[in-house]
């Protein structure tokens, strides 16, 4: 089985629409597939509804978080979170929160963008975007402008958090994340935690201070990790008995990895469905008969 547990949509940052998201992922020969956009669900919906044929949906999100970092200042940390009840009262506020920052966050770099000379039009972006807006929107913006040539190129230094540009986001707190996740009964698992290209790194202690709290997983097969990182999480999971996973982070054209490029093992897979109580994985065919709706 290929099982890709992290991809994004047009619902985020991604450039698929979330039916092309998963007609991709069958095309692929992929299996299982994560839908996991930043801070909100609206993929859902049309993921479900275009599922094709024996494609399994896992129905997801990734939350923007701050944990403590290794110099013991904060960290921008990416929480997946898989199968959770999206009724859940605190945790839906809380994500529109999030999405509500993301707008504040874009106007604010446009404004410093636009002081400098740099031609962004925030009301145009966000017209554009679709519920959760991000940095990528930024880059496009700055590629059709002709200020860059690729999105990975002005994430090099106009979009890093070292860029005069760069204006951070009020994030959920990670202990306050995990909670609210295992509350809506779904499993939550950290990104990309030892990503270095994004800056700096989330404290290994932190991760174990989580562990105990309900946590339930850590990515460690991820484009932006190198091998001794991934060896690093991977005697880390052993240690605190974590779910150990896999995935692509596909963003469609944003990004250059293919989805199914990096995957998660069948027993890590069914130890999150096993765990989760929030929303139950969808088979194309049988999706179409709950239309999405999920329970
Ligand atoms: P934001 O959530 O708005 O702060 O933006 C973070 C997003 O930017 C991540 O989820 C990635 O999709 C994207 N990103 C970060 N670094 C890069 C990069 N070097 N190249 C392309 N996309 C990136
Ligand atoms: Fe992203
Ligand atoms: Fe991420
Ligand atoms: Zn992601």
């Amino acid at each position: 089985m290929r099982i890709d547990l992290h991809t994004h949509s047009t619902a985020s940052d991604g450039t698929d629409s979330p039916a092309e998201l998963v007609r991709t992922a069958a095309a692929a020969g992929v299996d299982v597939i994560a839908i996991t956009d930043h801070d909100t669900t609206a993929g859902w919906k049309e993921a479900a509804a275009a599922l094709p044929s024996g494609l399994n949906l896992v129905r997801g999100m990734e939350m923007s978080c701050e944990g403590r970092g290794e110099d013991g200042r904060p960290v921008a940390v990416h929480l997946l979170a898989y199968l959770f009840d999206p009724e859940s009262r605190e945790f839906a506020v809380e994500r529109e929160r999030l999405r509500g920052e993301r707008i504040t966050r874009l106007r604010a770099m446009a404004v410093r963008m636009a002081d400098a000379g740099l031609p962004i039009d925030p009301d145009a972006i966000l017209a554009e975007a679709g519920p959760a807006v991000g940095r990528p929107h930024l880059a496009r913006a700055l590629v059709r402008a002709g200020v860059v040539a690729t999105v990975g190129e002005a994430f090099t230094d106009l979009l890093s958090t070292r860029s005069p540009y760069y204006v951070a986001k009020a994030d959920t707190p990670l202990e306050r994340a995990v909670e609210m996740v295992a509350d809506a009964g779904g499993v939550s698992v950290i990104a990309h935690a030892r990503a270095r290209s994004r800056g700096r790194l989330l404290a290994l202690d932190h991760i174990r201070e989580l562990a105990a709290h309900g946590l339930g997983g850590l990515e460690v097969d991820h484009p932006d990790h190198v091998d001794q990182d991934k060896a690093l999480l991977r005697s880390l999971a052993a240690e605190l008995d974590l779910i150990v996973t896999g995935s692509s982070d596909y963003h469609g054209t944003n990004k250059t990895i293919e989805l199914g490029q990096h995957t998660t093992a069948e027993a890590a897979y069914e130890a999150i469905v096993a765990r989760a109580t929030g929303v139950r994985v969808l088979t194309g065919s049988d999706a179409r008969a709950t239309r999405g709706a999920g329970r």
